[in-house]
């Protein structure tokens, strides 16, 4: 058996993209997450790949999973997901199972998981087998509804740095973002992400909280078979955000609709109601894709863009190479130029965006 494994990065290194990546190991060939977008149309070009063993997903979101019809031309591996990211799925398809923490196997590979802070079902993923392998997948360490679990001692890091070198902490966004969550507020945000995340922070605040269908779907299963993926003491206050939760009609209060594109669904219904009224404030709290209804709104000055944090900052990114002991690092989700910044911040470690890394 070769020790020797290889790292392909396909997509999602050097640019805001779409998440996939290759792993050579053991005689197997694993892919990393198979996403789309998050820009309207951004695939990841697999024509080259050829035939994958197993394809293993860290969490639901479209960047991460949306480039499921690809499957085909990777020769319709089997997927690896945690039971609730296999929910989330498309029905008919043969998933296998990892864990939420813990050990799992994937064709005979160990690999170690643990839970992302993220999203409800998101896990990190560490390979054994002599590759050292952690790919966080996307991570945060500052929710205070998600629980993130440690990342574990790793030779090699592929990790999310969707912020780059921005180093605000959550608190600090808060203090931002306050005066413009006081009055009546259209908040498209996903709701397997940080919506149910914002919603708690205000219903905690006393503030009225209306959900979309879509957002109330998603908070009663982090209530029920995705408590696990809750921080303690999450739980409780989230059951009664789930009682006292109104229906969206009235503008008034903080309204959470998706997609946070407004594209479609409910945000597209709301926003043409609320566009041409001065109130609610309509807020985007995340990454906003260029081209899309939430890109114009921001850009005609009736959205505003104030960032919730879901990502690592870059004193995360400090703390993961010193606690995990990683001698080389991989920066996903950020743009290329910021690879010079993130050598000098990251030292000891290696900090590298080459497609194609031999792990020894
Ligand atoms: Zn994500």
């Amino acid at each position: 058996m070769s020790e020797q494994a290889v790292l392909k990065i396909i997509s999602g290194v050097g640019a805001k993209g779409p998440a996939c990546f290759l792993l050579e190991a053991q005689g197997k060939r694993l892919m990393l997450d198979l996403g789309y977008g998050p820009q309207p149309g951004l695939w990841p070009n697999v024509d080259d790949v050829g035939r994958v063993d197993a394809l293993l997903l860290t969490h639901s979101h479209k960047d991460h999973i949306g480039g499921l019809s690809l499957m085909p031309k990777i020769g319709n591996p089997p997927i690896f997901a945690t039971e609730i990211t296999a929910q989330k799925l498309p029905g008919g398809i043969d998933v296998r199972p990892l864990p939420m923490k813990g050990r799992g196997d994937v064709l005979g590979i160990p690999v170690d998981t643990g839970r992302n802070g993220h999203a409800p079902g998101g896990i990190w993923m560490r390979f054994h087998g002599g590759t050292g392998l952690l790919y966080t997948g996307d991570y945060s360490s500052e929710s205070a509804l998600y629980a993130f679990d440690p990342l574990p001692k790793s030779r090699t890091i592929l990790f999310d740095c969707s912020y780059g070198e921005d180093d605000t902490p959550l608190a600090e966004r808060l203090k931002i973002l306050a005066p413009h969550l006081a009055d009546d507020v259209l908040l498209p945000a996903p709701a397997d992400g940080r919506g149910p995340d914002i919603a708690l922070h205000l219903y905690r605040a006393g503030k009225t909280i209306r959900f979309d269908d879509a957002t109330r779907a998603a908070v009663r299963d982090l209530i029920g078979p995705a408590r696990d993926y809750l921080r303690d003491g999450a739980e409780a206050d989230l059951a009664k955000l789930a009682d006292a939760a109104l229906p969206p009609g009235e503008p008034s209060g903080a309204t959470f609709a998706t997609p946070a594109t407004c594209s479609d669904g409910s945000a597209a219904k709301l926003v043409a109601q609320w566009e041409n009224a001065s109130q609610p404030a309509i807020v985007f709290t995340g990454y906003i894709p260029p081209g899309t209804p939430a890109d114009a709104l921001v850009k005609k000055g009736r959205g505003k863009f104030l960032r919730w944090s879901v990502h690592p900052r870059l004193s995360d990114h400090i703390t993961m190479v010193r606690t995990t002991g990683a001698a080389t690092v991989i920066p996903a989700f950020c743009d290329a130029k910021l690879l010079p910044a993130l050598q000098a911040a990251l030292k000891p470690a290696t900090v590298t965006m080459d497609k194609v890394l031999t792990l020894v």
